[in-house]
């Protein structure tokens, strides 16, 4: 039986694939299956073959694309194209560019099909057998693909030379940055590569991704928290917190709240460590440890740009502190995260980084305390999807995120007990009186409505 594959750059190009062939039909899947020229075209190079045209969706397309470019390492391409036709489907490519042409394929379509998964992070590690793919979807690692030692150093190569990282290093680990165009995308991805005692532990972030929606209502607040938003939206000035460990969101939120609040009006400065989104008219700056750009000196430069709202990327000691505070008290708005658990923790926190209790309580508007859970899949509610892997999910029975916070909107008997130096304990029972709901009971609620689970809940939260 005859298989017939497109080389992937006429794919991406002409946003066609072929989803079935035998000896008398071809199957080709396209976004516009109105695009005559294109189809007449393949009718050609396909002539004595029955073609038919079906109409697919971005995503569908791009896993298409991720699989051919993997199968295009081996497959010899077009079989029954005509010599003048073939060279328009080849692109041209020099003999060097040809060696190099499986482990580029291999690339693209590991960087395709995370985008298309909805990866956060991808892994490539080495083992003990060669190397281990992973993607972290929705905040969990699943196994994508096991690739050959050869082939693992391969990749290792290919992204340093992106990275402008030094090729011959295998011992020190390194840092950079790679843009790299695949499929319809343009990513920005962060590298790290750490030697282990296996090899190489690779991992690449992928940054401002255009794919994901950034608005407050897409991030699955309760309606409760959603109104306590809307307050914090309001302020002018003063100082809100957000807090969480490493993936809980934080800085999801804060893009979002900036967005909503980014007007031609005001100066909004971020500076933050990665820049994970880019928001046109908010000015992100990145913090670079080499040339001495930590948060504090660049928030030190950034008072001199006569900004309205500031956010600070992370809060990890006392200057910074000190100078998130001051900006606030000189009539700026001021975002920043820290890393506590808790909304309330976030107080003693700073406390305990030298802020004191009567300066803290003066500017302190809010503290948003969050965690993402993943939600359960609806294609598939969990249950296995006729025996087989539900393919919206993976058969991890989950899919997207949502959400859980605890949020304190500082009044004045929160003040006046920060100012009076309440303990934790202390705060928590006058909360409590406020009617305040924690964030293991905010997400109760939505393991209730069915949304998340209880496992979910006991992942992120611990089995409170
Ligand atoms: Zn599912």
């Amino acid at each position: 039986m005859r298989k017939f594959n497109l080389q992937p750059e006429f794919c991406s190009a002409n946003k066609v694939v072929i989803l079935e062939s035998d000896d008398e039909h071809v199957s080709f899947g396209m976004l516009d299956t109105n695009d005559g020229a294109l189809k007449a075209r393949l009718e050609k190079a396909y002539s004595g073959f029955a073609c038919s045209f079906t109409a697919i969706g971005t995503d569908e397309l791009n896993l298409h694309l991720s699989r051919i470019y993997v199968d295009s390492d081996v497959g010899s391409s077009l079989p029954s194209l005509p010599q003048s036709e073939r060279s328009q489907f080849h692109s041209s490519t020099s003999i060097d560019e040809l060696s190099e042409a499986p482990v580029i394929n291999l690339l693209n379509s590991i960087f395709l099909e995370a985008v298309t998964k909805r990866a956060s992070d991808i892994h490539i590690e080495s083992g003990t057998e060669g190397g281990v793919v992973r993607f972290r979807i929705d905040g969990v690692l699943l196994l994508n693909r096991t690739v050959s030692p050869e082939r693992f150093s391969a990749l290792s190569t290919r992204l340093k030379l992106l990275a402008n990282l030094n090729v011959m290093e295998t011992r020190r680990p390194q840092d950079g940055h790679i843009e790299i165009e695949t499929g319809q995308y343009r990513l920005d991805v962060r590298i790290s590569i750490v030697p282990t005692i296996w090899g190489e532990s690779i991992v690449l972030r992928l940054l401002n991704r255009s794919d994901i929606p950034l608005d407050l209502d897409s991030l699955g607040f309760s309606k409760q928290n959603g109104e306590k938003i809307e307050t914090i939206l309001r302020f002018s000035s003063g100082l809100v917190l957000v807090t969480g460990p490493t993936g809980s969101g934080k800085s999801t939120t804060l893009t979002a709240i900036l967005k909503t609040l980014n007007t031609t009006a005001l100066k909004i400065i971020s500076i933050e460590d990665p820049v994970e989104y880019r928001v046109p008219g908010i000015a992100h700056i990145q913090t670079n440890d080499e040339l001495g750009l930590t948060f504090d000196t660049l928030l030190r430069r950034v008072f001199r740009q006569d900004p309205d709202i500031i956010m600070v990327g992370e809060i990890r000691d006392a200057e910074t502190a000190e100078l998130a505070v001051r900006a606030s008290l000189t009539g700026h708005l001021v975002f920043a995260t820290l890393h506590t658990s808790t909304a309330i923790e976030s107080i003693s926190r700073l406390e305990n980084m030298g802020i004191p209790a009567y300066l803290l309580s003066a500017v302190l508007k809010a503290v948003i305390a969050q965690r993402l859970l993943r939600k359960i899949c609806t294609e598939c509610k969990g249950k296995s999807y006729s025996g087989k892997a539900c393919p919206h999910c993976s058969g991890t029975g989950y899919y997207g995120r949502t959400a859980v916070a605890e949020i304190i909107t500082v009044n004045e008997e929160i003040q006046d007990a920060i100012t009076g130096g309440e303990t934790s304990t202390g705060i928590k029972k006058l909360l409590q009186k406020q009617g305040f709901m924690n964030i293991t009971e905010d997400a109760n609620a939505k393991v209730a409505e069915g949304i998340t689970d209880i496992k979910e809940l006991h992942r992120e939260l611990g089995a409170t």
